[in-house]
């Protein structure tokens, strides 16, 4: 019978850490979790995430738990936490595993990329256990929110209803979390809207241009065609007022001097302006 237990047991521990694999648990946290081996989690963990866990400390401070966005997700994450852990009769661990899932889907329905990691919340939980961390009633809003213990309800706001100065504008107090993060988002994307909006327009007046340039490419090409049939025209003009033959062609003259004639001087300067006159029309064109 306690052989058999020990069996279910183990099975029940392996599922547990598969589910935490996949939702992209630390080793440590395994560890932690299950009465399983360091070496038997390893094979279990590079089968299910096909490849190595990543290596490095888990975090220890509770300081990322306290700033701004954090503190609404892990917020949000032990409230869903610790009313499970009311209601529910399960093994601790499990009462992560579905708070995590419960918090992803809550934050996947408004849009909002979670950024609590199940290691991450696993801690959190741990942090509360230990009484470094605790929930404190909002005296504004009445939510509740991850503080340090000694911080005092009756003065206590929380980020959502007193958000920091770079957090966007125009939130009223008393609204729901979820409606205020919401809204955060919508803020946030219409500032990257906004942002965005100078490039958009540089972007269309850029393909606006580049039409135009298409169009100036073309008529440049039909300036170019006629330039260059100018051109042809000209030269041909240039050629037919040159002497038919060249100057190697002049016909050398047997002399013992091979001075040339005032004939061939004729037939070189005649050449040499037709050559002149081409020279000059190819600069003007
Ligand atoms: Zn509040």
């Amino acid at each position: 019978m306690a052989r058999t237990k020990r069996i279910v047991d183990e099975a029940r521990q392996i599922d547990t850490a598969v589910e935490l694999i996949q939702l992209g648990a630390r080793l440590q946290v395994l560890e932690a979790a299950t009465d399983m081996s360091y070496e038997r989690l390893l094979r279990l963990y590079k089968e299910v995430a096909g490849k190595s866990p990543s290596k490095g400390q888990l975090p220890f401070s509770t300081d990322w738990f306290m700033t701004w966005q954090p503190n609404i997700h892990a917020s949000l994450f032990l409230n869903i936490h610790e009313y499970l852990n009311k209601v529910a009769a399960m093994e601790e661990i499990d009462v992560v595993i579905k708070a995590y899932k419960l918090y992803m889907e809550q934050v996947g329905a408004q849009g909002i990329e979670p950024m609590l990691s199940i290691t991450r919340a696993w801690r959190l939980v741990k942090f509360v256990d230990n009484g470094m961390l605790t929930l404190t009633k909002c005296s504004c809003c009445g939510g509740h929110f991850v503080t340090h213990p000694h911080e005092v309800a009756r003065h206590f706001t929380c980020g959502l209803c007193n958000p920091p100065a770079r957090a966007g504008k125009g939130r009223t107090a008393g609204a729901l979390k979820r409606d205020a993060v919401a809204e955060e988002s919508i803020d946030l994307r219409t500032e990257l809207n906004a942002d965005l909006q100078p490039d958009l327009q540089a972007l269309a007046q850029t393909e606006a241009l580049a039409d135009d340039l298409d169009l100036a490419d073309e008529a440049l090409d039909i300036v170019h065609e006629r330039v260059q049939v100018k051109k042809a025209q000209r030269e041909r003009a240039a050629l037919a007022a040159t002497p038919s033959q060249p100057v190697r062609q002049i016909p050398v003259r047997k002399s013992a001097t091979l001075e040339p004639t005032r004939e061939d001087h004729a037939l070189a300067a005649k050449y040499l302006a037709g050559l002149g006159r081409v020279r000059v029309d190819q600069r003007s064109a």
